[in-house]
């Protein structure tokens, strides 16, 4: 399908769906084949080595996987995309793909907890060197980018206080250093954000989130530049962090629906939002949205809407948090986000669990901050629900 030439709700439908399928199928089948056969060793063999297009094993490449990968590259702006069976798997096989022995990488402080890991633990135990600056800071970042460096890591809005990053500011830096840009846009989603169109190298999807939407299947995807993308390919291929073809099939379906999702989290999530702002009990609430917020300015003008993911502190504290969040009704008290129902959790046991007290005390997460993703439920069944747990502190 031809790039830009539809808007996303379309693209979000039919992108990777166009091709002509098994018996005349007009949904894209689950191909649960681990091999693909050939009855002509001719072509058997041009499609080994790449010289004719096809399927040979599906560690490599299947045809429902590729149906996914499709619409994730065009819903990007993107030349090529590939895919993993977690979004963990997608971030560490793109940063052990760039980040050899003696390189330098630049990234944040409040990336995603499994991806604060990577920087903390993984990635200096190979010789890398690894700089994480401030998250709102941007002559930090400037800086340390003009130190000289191989790969710059962005994550926008963050996990869990929504801090934003300019992506263009930051990838003009990167350029200058002779830097790949790479950005997690999990909580944005291409509905809300294309960090490509602005900059970035390559851009990474936790496929399990807003992308899948229910909850129900994981996995990653890397949508950017070819030459990229297929290194990123081909260190995956051989490593064997494979997106099967069930779960595939799963968040392809479940983007079918990606914009009437995202248009309502969007909608709900402020009006939640600009609620629990003005509520006695609420001391901080943390949505890009809202005016107050610190990211607003760069959040207006690099996203369509500020997606479905808020944080809100509770005035009292932890004790006071334990005793909310059991009373809310509608919203699964669980890890994860950015399913069709709403999800709450503090950040101690949801996205910085790999973290410890002190280390979540330095990224200055509160401990009475609860994390809140907006379902696509009716909002003032949200707001009735919020209003009936914080009526009992
Ligand atoms: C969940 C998440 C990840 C990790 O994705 P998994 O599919 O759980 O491996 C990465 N980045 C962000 C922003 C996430 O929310």
């Amino acid at each position: 399908m031809e790039q830009k030439k539809f808007s996303k709700a379309t693209d979000a439908v039919w992108a990777g769906e166009d091709s002509p399928f098994f018996k005349g199928a007009a949904t894209t089948p689950i191909v649960n084949s681990v091999a693909f056969a050939y009855t002509d060793l001719e072509e058997w063999y041009d499609v080994s080595v790449g010289k004719a297009e096809g399927f040979i094993y599906s560690r490599n490449t299947n045809p429902t996987v590729a149906a996914l990968e499709e619409k994730i590259r065009v819903l990007e702006n993107a030349e090529a995309a590939t895919s993993f069976a977690t979004g963990m798997a997608a971030i560490s096989n793109t940063l052990f793909t760039f980040l050899k022995p003696g390189k330098r990488v630049v990234s944040v402080k409040d990336t995603y907890g499994g991806t604060s890991k990577m920087f903390l633990d993984f990635l200096p135990a190979y010789q890398v060197e690894v700089k994480l600056c401030e998250t709102g800071n941007h002559e930090e970042l400037e800086r340390e980018i003009a130190k000289g460096c191989d790969l710059v890591y962005l994550e926008t809005p963050t996990n869990p206080t929504l801090k934003i990053i300019d992506i263009k500011r930051i990838a003009a830096a990167a350029r200058k250093a002779g830097a790949i840009v790479v950005v997690d846009n999990t909580f944005a989603t291409p509905i809300n954000q294309n960090p490509l169109d602005i900059g970035a190298d390559l851009v990474i999807h936790s496929a399990t989130k807003f992308l899948n939407g229910h909850s129900d299947a994981m996995g990653g995807l890397v949508a950017g530049k070819k030459e990229l993308v297929r290194q990123v390919f081909q260190f995956r291929e051989i490593n064997g962090a494979s997106l099967q073809a069930d779960p595939a099939y799963m968040i392809a379906r479940g983007m079918k629906t990606l914009d009437l999702r995202i248009s309502r989290q969007n909608d709900s999530a402020l009006t939640i939002a600009r609620y629990l702002k003005s509520h006695p009990k609420i001391s901080n609430v943390f949505y890009p949205g809202l005016e107050s917020h610190i990211g607003h300015e760069i959040a207006r003008s690099q996203m369509r809407g500020f997606g479905g993911m808020l944080s809100f502190v509770i005035d009292g504290g932890y004790g006071l948090v334990e005793k909310f969040l059991p009373s809310l009704k509608l919203v699964h008290l669980a890890a994860s986000l950015g399913s069709v129902s709403s999800l709450a959790g503090p950040p101690r046991t949801t996205s910085h669990v790999e973290l410890t007290a002190e280390q979540r005390a330095l990224l200055g997460i509160p401990e009475g901050l609860v994390r809140y993703s907006v379902g696509i439920e009716n909002v003032d069944d949200l707001l009735g629900d919020l209003e009936q747990g914080l009526e009992k502190l």
